[in-house]
């Protein structure tokens, strides 16, 4: 960070302290070579990339728009508001973690199906069946099928466990 008095690019920190609530580090700089002394912040990037819509529009990441969604699926279901919450949490790292400035709304409409069929048939096929607007019964029941032959002999999960899967699954 350079010197805002005389630009000398040097300095050194001389007292360095974290914000009440944690989220932010301010430091005492001392410059190299004019020794005035200036602050700077530091605080973590929480940008979420914009959503692009199928229609091109862009708008701003909400995360109530997934909660949402996910309470509609899984209403009257053995499903926790603290499971609801943690998906929208790993939904929301995912994007991040992707590091791009923008993301198709499709990405976000996946991500939900798959946490939904983990957690539970019934509000995955809830969203599915929106989400994906089948066209006709015969699709839905395609992946119907499909869904229940997958967990046909599976033990009967608790719900809102995730799976273990594979390695990369930290
Ligand atoms: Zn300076």
């Amino acid at each position: 960070m350079k010197c805002p008095f005389c630009h000398e690019a040097d300095n050194r920190v001389i007292d360095s302290r974290l914000s009440k609530d944690g989220n932010m580090v301010r430091r005492r700089r001392a410059c190299d070579k004019c020794s005035r002394r200036f602050t700077t912040y530091e605080r973590v990037e929480e940008t979420m990339p914009l959503v692009v819509k199928k229609d091109g529009r862009r708008e701003a990441y909400d995360r109530l728009k997934i909660v949402n969604g996910l309470k509609r699926a899984c209403e009257k279901r053995p499903v926790s508001s603290d499971t609801i919450e943690a998906v929208a949490d790993r939904i929301e790292r995912g994007l991040q973690e992707r590091g791009e400035k923008e993301v198709p709304s499709s990405l976000i409409g996946e991500a939900t199906m798959r946490e939904l069929h983990d957690i539970d048939p019934v509000a995955y096929v809830r969203f599915a069946s929106v989400y994906r607007s089948f066209k006709d019964i015969n699709e839905f029941m395609v992946e119907l099928e499909e869904l229940l032959k997958e967990r046909k002999g599976q033990p009967a999960k608790p719900a809102g466990e995730k799976p273990k899967k594979g390695p990369e699954h930290r």
